[in-house]
Parts: C-alpha cells; structure tokens; sequence
C-alpha cells in the first residue's frame, strides 16, 4: 500500500515584535565590532594578509625555463591560459624569422587553481603570495608576455601592515599583527 501522504503544518508567522528584536540584535552586534579595536575586519590598503609560502596566488612565467609545449594552455580548465604566436629570429636560416608560441595569463578568467603550474614539465611557472592586486581597468588584467614574466607589483605589501588571522577559543577568528618573517 503506497504510504500516504502528510500535510505538514506551515512555520509559525513571527510577531512584528520579533522581527524588531532580532534586527536590533544584528544593529548592535555590529556597531560592537565596530568600536572593538579587535575586531577583524581588514582596514584595507592600509593592511594586508601575510600569506603562507606556496599559496596559490599570482603566476609568473620563467622564460627561459619554458620550452613552448602549451601543456599550461591546455589545462586551464578556465581558458585564462592561452598561447600566443610570437616571431623571433632563426638561428638556423640567419636573416629570417620564426614564429614561436608563448603563454600567457588572463585574470579576468583565471580562478587560480595552479593546475598550469602543476603540469609545467619544466617547472616554468611558479606562484607569489600575492592575491590583491588593485586595476584601473579590465584590460590591465589580460597580461602580455612582459607582465608575465616578473612578479607583479604589489604596492599593499611594502605599505601596509602584515596581519594575520587566528583562532582564539573565546572569540573566535582574531586579526593579529604579523611579524616579520614569520609564517
Ligand atoms: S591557475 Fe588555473 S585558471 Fe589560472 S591560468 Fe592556471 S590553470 Fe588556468
Ligand atoms: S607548460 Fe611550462 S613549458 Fe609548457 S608552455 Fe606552459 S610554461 Fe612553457
């Protein structure tokens, strides 16, 4: 016999009272963290996040490490990489040109997954820990081969104040001050 089926009763309406209470509540949790001087919320440009060596932030290309096998490009499961066609000159015919393939980045796209980095058979790309790096406009982010091969300017870094973030047992996440070559 097909089970039968069960009207179920609809959550009960809170009061207007209720729904006053409870906005409070959130008003003055805020304005708690607001005057808290441990808050953590991060007073940004004027701090920045110390991250960890081998996050997976910013991708710089070593040149001369890569030997054009587009391995990256194919990967990217966000096409954020591809290869471009650049002509050079041809050592084995002098006075011509060949046309080589070089990768490049697209941060509009990129979801820094480190899937390329991983795959490089020649260890070519390598991360920064830098993961806030502020455009003007769109097209600064589609990076040309120059760009992608020096890490980036990162003008937070070197005026800000490292921070870091830890778990106190009674107040949870706590924004602390980080020290110089800490980790
Ligand atoms: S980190 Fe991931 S998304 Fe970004 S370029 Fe590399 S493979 Fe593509
Ligand atoms: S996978 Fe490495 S070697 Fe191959 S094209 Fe990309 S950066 Fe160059």
């Amino acid at each position: 016999m097909p089970a039968r089926p069960v009207a179920k009763a609809l959550p009960k309406r809170r009061g207007l009272f209720e729904g006053f209470k409870g906005n409070i509540a959130a008003i003055s949790l805020g304005v708690k963290y607001l005057i808290d001087p441990k808050r953590f919320t991060l007073i940004y440009p004027n701090e920045y996040i110390k991250l960890d060596p081998g996050y997976r932030g910013f991708i710089v290309l070593e040149k001369k490490k890569c030997i054009n096998c587009s391995s990256c490009a194919r990967i990217c499961p966000a096409a954020a990489m591809k290869m471009i066609k650049l002509p050079e000159p041809d050592p084995r015919h002098p006075g011509k040109t060949k046309i080589k393939l070089w990768p490049v980045i697209n941060y509009q796209r990129c979801i820094f997954c480190g899937y390329c980095v991983d795959v490089c058979p020649t260890e070519a790309l390598y991360h920064v820990p830098y993961h806030d790096i502020v455009y003007e406009n769109l097209a600064e982010m589609d990076w040309d081969l120059e760009t992608f091969t020096k890490p980036p300017d990162y003008p937070t870094a070197s005026e800000g104040m490292p921070v870091k973030y830890i778990v106190d047992e009674e107040r949870g996440l706590v924004k602390v001050k980080a020290q110089e070559g800490e980790q």
